[in-house]
């Protein structure tokens, strides 16, 4: 089943914006600097601080990201029952459109693309449209950001999925057809994978984890539902790369 919240195989929010922009500009518009600032600024209240950190651009506060290789963990709205009012998370024990109780569980690692080139961690740092809370947001040097706790249940895959899973957005390299990545992008998913494996049989961030590295458990977004292209035909066909690169470094490198 569709899940309405998150079609993010969709194009970025900020990414028609600055089309317009550009389209305008070409046809000999007159843009003044404060119609530039208008046009690529999103309409948050907060949005008169100009970006500060590309690291982290909302200027959230911060804390020491549970996933060690993070560059940081970032407080954003996300993850919450309503991300306008960021109160109560969004609960790991409920699932499916009906809503229904289960028992939290971490046994699947789900990929994501973006679906668009240009850097989406603004996007990301506040209530977006598309209510997306990855778990991680992987940009095409292989950095990692921990938008929220791997704890906290993400909003990216349906409520099917969510529940029991951590997700990643992978920033895409290149657009249609292929969305490809870069060699750093696969690099890292497999690191995040291995780590995640550290953790089989016991608790990670207060939730228990059953997972090991193999097809089973690493997944993308189109094997959970078959409307999306995510993570796009490039990432798709290297999934048994990953996971084999994946369990080398599970074997090799951190047990
Ligand atoms: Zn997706």
């Amino acid at each position: 089943m569709p899940d309405p919240q998150t079609p993010d195989s969709a194009s970025g929010y900020s990414g028609p914006t600055r089309r317009s922009f550009l389209i305008a500009a070409g046809a000999g518009v007159t843009v003044t600097a404060a119609g530039i600032w208008l046009a690529t600024t999103p309409e948050a209240p907060d949005s008169a601080m100009p970006p500060l950190d590309p690291d982290n651009p909302r200027g959230l506060a911060h804390y020491d990201p549970v996933y060690p290789r993070a560059a940081r963990g970032l407080e954003a709205p996300l993850g919450f029952e309503n991300c306008a009012n960021p109160t109560a998370r969004a609960r790991r024990d409920i699932a499916g459109s009906d809503g229904h109780v289960v028992t939290p569980v971490i046994d699947r690692f789900i990929i994501h693309h973006t679906g668009t080139t240009n850097d989406q961690l603004d996007f990301l740092s506040r209530c977006n449209k598309r209510s997306s809370a990855p778990t991680f947001y992987l940009r095409h040097d292989g950095s990692v950001i921990e938008l929220i706790r791997p704890g906290a249940k993400p909003s990216s895959t349906g409520a099917d999925w969510n529940w029991r899973s951590v997700a990643v957005e992978t920033l895409a390299a290149t657009g249609a057809p292929e969305y490809a990545v870069t060699a750093e992008q696969l690099e890292e998913l497999s690191q995040m994978i291995a780590w995640l494996a550290t953790f089989d049989g016991k608790s990670l961030d207060g939730v228990p984890v059953s997972f090991t590295i193999d097809r089973e458990h690493v997944i993308t977004h189109q094997e959970t539902w078959s409307g999306t292209e995510c993570p796009g035909p490039y990432l798709q066909a290297r999934l048994d790369d990953i996971v084999a690169r994946a369990r080398d470094i599970f074997l090799n490198e951190l047990t």
